[in-house]
Parts: C-alpha cells; structure tokens; sequence
C-alpha cells in the first residue's frame, strides 16, 4: 500500500535540502541565495536551471521546468507521486508511515485498503456471473461487438445480475461492512433503508490503476430501453475520475516501449484497439482530458496519437484534448476517422488494417488545424485572409514553446501568404493580449498574467504569510476572469494560514501552473506588496462590473431611457456605488 497522508508529505518535504537531492543528478553552483547548473530536462551549454533552497523550488528559465523537490523527482526519475515520496523516504532514511503515521493517516489507509478489497472482490463476483448461466445475455451482447473470450479476460470485463442485491449479498457474506460497501459506492441505501446494489444487469468494466488494482467500475446498459446507457462508480477515496486513464494497467509497457500512445474515448474503444493490437492505447472515458490525466501520461509518454470522428476533431472536448497538451509540451497528432465513425466501429467494419492505415496517415494536431482552417475560408480574398489569420493567430498564442511558435507562424504565414514578420508579430501581440476566457482559464502564460497576479503569487512564495493574508481577503468572483484563477483558488483550499506553504501550493499544482509558479518566484526582487496586489484585484472586478453596467445603461437608453427610465436610475445608482468602492481601492 502507498497512501501518505498530508503531514507526512509536508514533514519530508520540510526534512528534504531541495539543493543536496537535486546535487545527486546535477552539479550546482552557488550564486547568491541561489544555486545554479545545466538543465537536466533540456540541453543547454550555459546554465539556466536554478535552485531556490529557501523557498524549496527549482525552476529552468530554459524549458520553464520548475516545481518543488517532488516534482523534480518526479521528471528527474519518471515515477508518480506515490513513487518518489516513497523514494525521497529512503533517500532520507525516513521510516515509511504505516508504523509511524498519525491516526488518521492510518484510518485512511485502513479505508482504502478496504475499498481495494471491496472492489477485488466485487470483480471476481462479476467475472463468475458472466461466465455462469445467468451471463448467457451479456456473452451475447460482447460477441455481437466483436470482442473474444481472450480479451474478456485480459480485460476482466464481468456481469451485474439483474437482481436487486446479488453483489450486497455476496460481499456481506465475505465479511464486509455495510459502511464499506456504501462507501465504495456498489451498494446504494434507498429511502426505505434497504441495501441495493448499484448495477443491475450490466456488462461491467473493471477501471483499473496503472498498477492493476481495480477501483471502479463502467458498467454498459444491456437493454435498449435502460437509461444511462453507461453508469459509472461515483468518486470514492481510492477512485477520482479525472485522474484515471482506462487501459493503461494493460498497455503501459508498450506505450513505453513503443513510445507513444493512442487515445480513444470508450471502453469498447479501447477493447477494440486493444484486440487487433493494432497500437498501445489508452481511454480517457469522457469528457476532456484534466492535467492530472496528462501528468500521469507523462510518466510513460509524450507522443499522442488522438482518432476522432472526423466531424468532431478540431471541436469542444477533442480541442480543449489537444490544446492542453500541446501546451503541455506533448507531440500531438490527430488520425481523422469519417464522419460518425469511432474506432469500435472502423475496426469492426473495414478490419484493424483499416485502423493502423488511419493511424499512419496522421498528422500533427497544428498542421491539421492550419488546414483545416484554410480549407473552410477563401483565401484567395482579404476577407478569407483575414478570418483564416484571425483563427490562426488565437492557436499559435497558445503555443508555449517559442521555436514551435515561430515556426506555426511561418506556416500560417505561407498559407495565408503574408509576410512572416507581419505574422510573427501578430503572434506576440495575441500572445501579450489574448483575453478569451476559456483559453486564459486553462493555459495561462507568464505574458497574459496581470501584474497584480503576478505580485500575489510572488507573496505566496516568498513571504507565505503576507501573502495567505492578503488572498484570504478575495471572494470567488474577484479570481473569477482571472488567469491565475487555479493556483488562487489551489492556494485558497489549503485552509489556514497554518497549513499554507509555498512547497505545498506548488505540490497541488498541475504541472503548467507549478511552472507558472516557479517561474514567478525565480524574479528575485519583489513585487508590489501582497495586499496592494489583493486591492488591485478586486478593482479590476468593480471595474468589470462597472463596464458591464455602463454597457447595459447604453443598450437601454438606445432603446429608450422614458421606457426604461427605473431600470436605469437603478442601473446609475449600481454604478455610482461601484465608483466610489472604485475610489476606496485605489
Ligand atoms: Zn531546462
């Protein structure tokens, strides 16, 4: 078992000399209160990767790799979190927490445990029922979509009995708690206080960690008229959704070995990939893919191959995929599939060749969009010109490295035929001013963060208390538009002014924040005082609204203020009240 809890995280962190673990790979000069050498993530001849020993961050003002003792681990040795905390133990001589660790270190690690042990169980009962008499239905249903006994198995796919208890009954009967099995979100309590079980009659899908043990459940609807077609485990203490890729517990070793992986969306996906071998592969089950999904993928690859529905490539969560990881460095190419076609379905109909040819014909994510942009638009005319440049210009702004960067925007400038200094600089000046909200919320760069943000994130690391303080003072909506909104509202979470610390906010970090972060806390001189940083904020937000009221005062008297004369004395009244909270802050 690998839980740790919080105290003895922060307590090896504390004991940890970030300088004397980075020492072991890295040889280090000492220059101010910092430390200095060659980047071990990028190559480089003069050094630009730094060590802050006081505040207990490294950060290359390079590759923009930064983050605290852990993360460094965590790049350094290619291991998860659990991993390189057990590791900086032994480096440490710590004893391991399970004979040392709090009481409730170790009621939480009883709990998971037991949950582990549920879910085992639970499985081994699925697996029985399909293959028994009762699972004669759901063999049926896996075979009319292709998927052979071999896989069944490799996959551990199972079967729910329709009855209302069969699986309550079963893990009563081994011995488990009615608290555990509620807690492991099998069994359900209906009003009338009885024990049901959560899947009835479905073809269960074991969710797996990558290290094998089963955590959840996906179980498919077996009927036409069962709604949802899919219903999934809820979120437990062992299992979080967006932190899980599907498969990866099978195909972890080739998408090492091979150096890439494919990402599909379904179970049935997966399976059929899976079955024709056709590449290592992995599921994201849903919705976008979360950092934490592509930190875990980091771990065994940086090379992506996404097939979409060609009709959905380039749209909502299969852009927001491909944006985040482009932006967090991975190589990204995109197999387009035809229209209503997934790759259960291509692999089914045309066989796995047909797959592999998709797979082989795929094109990096950026050139796709270039074309795919191009192909909608009239570029032979200024106007095509302009909305092709428009939409171009937004992508290439989201592109963190600067070589990549410029690069796109020779393309863009060739397609577009314009000059590439014309472009280029149209690319700096989106990059500095880009204020759409989605892109600002899910990839901040150091340019678009206001100052004031900038100021209280230094706060936060060099002068923690200060900087606790003054955040503590912000609501919800004065982060609200903000691109530092996620390290914020990170920081804010941690609770108290006790638990707060700058070591522990860069841990909680998604891998682009914690750069954010680091690469704000390497400028060495100070920034504007945390609380003025705070008051700063909370203008912009009276200011927002003010601009939002003066907008709606505008649009009613160009309606006519006699009709609308109330609405806008109340309207003036908001305003004049802001303008003077305006005033107040300034
Ligand atoms: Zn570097």
């Amino acid at each position: 078992m690998s839980f740790f809890s919080q105290r003895f995280i922060d307590d090896l962190r504390a004991q940890a000399n970030i300088v004397q673990v980075i020492q072991e790979y890295v040889p280090l000069k000492r220059t101010g209160g910092t430390y200095k050498g060659l980047c071990p993530f990028h190559s480089e001849k003069t050094p630009s990767f730094s060590v802050n020993p006081d505040r207990g961050f490294f950060y290359c003002f390079g590759c923009h790799a930064g983050g605290d003792v852990f993360k460094f681990l965590e790049l350094q040795e290619k291991l998860g979190f659990q991993d390189v905390v057990r590791l900086l133990a032994q480096k440490l001589g710590v004893p391991i927490p399970e004979e040392t660790d709090s009481d409730d270190g170790r009621r939480d690690a009883a709990l998971r445990e037991g949950l582990l042990k549920v879910h085992e169980s639970a499985a081994a009962f699925f697996r029985d029922q399909l293959a028994g008499p009762s699972g004669a239905r759901a063999r049926r249903y896996l075979a009319d979509r292709g998927i052979e006994t071999q896989t069944i198995d490799r996959l551990g796919f199972g079967y729910a009995p329709g009855g209302p208890d069969a699986l309550k009954r079963r893990l009563a009967g081994a011995g488990f708690t009615d608290a555990l099995l509620l807690e492991s979100g099998l069994v359900l309590r209906r009003d009338n206080g009885e024990l049901i079980d959560r899947f009835r009659h479905r073809v269960m899908v074991p969710i797996a960690r990558e290290t094998g043990s089963v955590i959840a459940f996906g179980g498919r609807a077996l009927d036409a008229d069962q709604v949802p077609k899919y219903l999934n485990s809820p979120e437990t203490p062992i299992y979080t959704k967006g932190r899980t890729l599907y498969g990866l517990n099978v195909t972890r070793a080739s998408i090492k070995e091979l150096g890439y992986a494919v990402l599909v969306e379904g179970y049935f996906d997966f399976a059929q990939v899976f079955q024709a071998g056709s590449a290592p592969v992995v599921a994201s089950c849903g919705t976008a893919l979360t950092p934490q999904q592509m930190q875990l993928l980091r771990r065994f690859t940086t090379k992506v191959v996404l097939s979409y529905d060609a009709d959905l490539a380039g749209q909502g969560a299969a852009a927001r995929s491909c944006e985040l990881l482009v932006a967090e460095g991975f190589d990204v190419n995109v197999a387009v599939l035809d229209a209503g076609q997934d790759p259960d379905t291509l692999i089914r109909r045309h066989g796995p060749e047909a797959y592999r040819q998709k797979l082989r014909n795929s094109r990096p994510y950026l050139e796709y969009l270039l074309d795919q942009a191009a192909g909608s638009v009239d570029l032979g005319h200024d106007e095509g010109r302009r909305v092709f440049l428009g939409k171009m210009l937004a992508v290439a702004a989201r592109i963190p490295d600067s070589a990549a960067r410029d690069q796109f925007g020779d393309r863009i400038a060739h397609k577009a035929r314009i000059t590439e200094e014309v472009v280029q600089a149209e690319i700096r000046k989106a990059a500095v001013g880009r204020r759409t909200e989605l892109t600002a919320r899910e990839l901040p760069t150091f340019g678009e963060l206001k100052s004031a943000e900038k100021g209280l994130i230094w706060a936060l690391m060099h002068r923690p208390a200060e900087g606790f303080e003054a955040l503590r003072g912000l609501e919800a909506a004065d982060l609200d538009t903000l691109s530092g909104r996620d390290v914020f509202e990170a920081a804010q979470g941690l609770g108290g002014a006790q638990e707060f610390s700058p070591s522990s906010l860069l841990q909680r970090l998604s891998t682009v924040n914690a750069q954010l972060v680091a690469s704000i806390a390497a400028t060495p001189t100070p920034l504007a005082p945390a609380l003025d940083c705070a008051r700063a904020i909370q203008r912009l937000r009276c200011e927002r609204e003010r601009a939002a009221i003066q907008r709606e005062i505008d649009r009613l008297q160009e309606l006519g203020a006699g009709q609308h004369g109330q609405e806008i004395d109340r309207l003036w009244h908001r305003k004049k009240n802001l303008l003077h909270r305006i005033e107040e802050l300034t």
